[in-house]
């Protein structure tokens, strides 16, 4: 996919949970698309130095940072860092998540834990950072209408609940209401809110779901569209909500998902 580097010239983009997978497919996108993004890991340090030399190889402007997203004061070190760097935030995609499977009866409270703080206060963490700094600079009409544009990456488990797995689903639900929420109330003050709800994508956190062709073929069922998607259908779908293009958008979730929200149990008549 060819972006056009005016599109988000001169915004500055935080990604969390860039060095691999989605979040990674979206950096790249965004800072195709002009954006300075500072691309946030939990752990593989390698893996997100990578990706910004090879952004500023081709003349974009990126830094990494490692950050905890569930912890507070990693969060707030974060974005201190970004506005020492870059002076400020326009997009923020809240994309960090994990899963911690588990029976229902079996599912410790540490599991349960975990994925919520993750999943769900990590992304409060990060939005309310970026919507008090949205806040305090308001809109510069050169750079975007919106002050400010947040993506929370969700999931089809916003709404298909999923057995196994009640920790992840239950955080993506939240994330559903968290995110409207804040866009009702941030709204007037011009900052967008919206949600990605990817259906399965390959990448690292589902690998056991398509790496055999059995796997495959059984998550194919699953899916109207008959393919897995790749990063790439998520990447262009945030870069859409986060530019100018998507302006009379907001409080709305885009599911990419290849129709797997369709029910597709029911289209030989269930
Ligand atoms: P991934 O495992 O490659 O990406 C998750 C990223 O989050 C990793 O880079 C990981 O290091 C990071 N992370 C985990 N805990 C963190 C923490 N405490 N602080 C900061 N970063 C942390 O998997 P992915 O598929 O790219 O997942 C990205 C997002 O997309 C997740 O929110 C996931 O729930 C969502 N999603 C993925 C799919 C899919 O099919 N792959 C489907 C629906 C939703």
């Amino acid at each position: 996919m060819v972006y056009s580097p005016y599109l988000l010239k001169g915004q500055k983009a935080l990604v969390t949970g860039g060095s691999s997978g989605i979040g990674e497919g979206v950096v790249r996108a965004l800072a195709a698309a002009g954006a300075s993004v500072v691309v946030n890991y939990h752990s593989d340090s390698e893996a997100a130095e990578k990706i910004v030399d090879e952004i500023k190889l081709a003349n974009g402007e990126a830094i990494a940072f490692q950050a905890d997203v569930s912890q507070e004061d990693d969060v707030q070190a974060m974005f201190a860092k970004m506005f020492q760097e870059f002076g400020t935030i326009d997009i923020l995609v809240n994309n960090a998540g994990l899963q911690k499977d588990s029976s229902f009866v079996d599912m410790t409270l540490d599991q349960w834990n975990l994925v919520i703080s993750v999943n769900l206060t990590g992304q409060f963490l990060c939005a309310r950072e970026a919507a008090k700094e949205f806040l305090r600079r308001g809109v510069q009409p050169r750079i975007s209408c919106a002050a400010g544009k947040i993506i929370c990456m969700s999931s089809v488990h916003q709404l298909i609940p999923w057995a196994g797995h009640v920790n992840y689903a239950t955080s993506k639900g939240g994330i559903d209401m968290m995110m409207r929420s804040i866009a009702q109330e941030l709204a007037p003050q011009k900052i967008r809110v919206n949600s990605i709800a990817p259906g399965a994508i390959k990448t690292p956190i589902n690998k056991s779901a398509w790496d055999t062709p059995e796997a495959e073929a059984k998550l194919l069922q699953l899916i109207p569209a008959n393919r897995i998607g790749n990063t790439e259908d998520i990447a262009k779908a945030a870069v859409w909500l986060a530019s100018d293009d998507s302006d009379y958008v907001n409080g709305t979730t885009l599911y990419v998902d290849g129709g797997m929200t369709l029910y597709p149990g029911f289209a030989t008549g269930g």
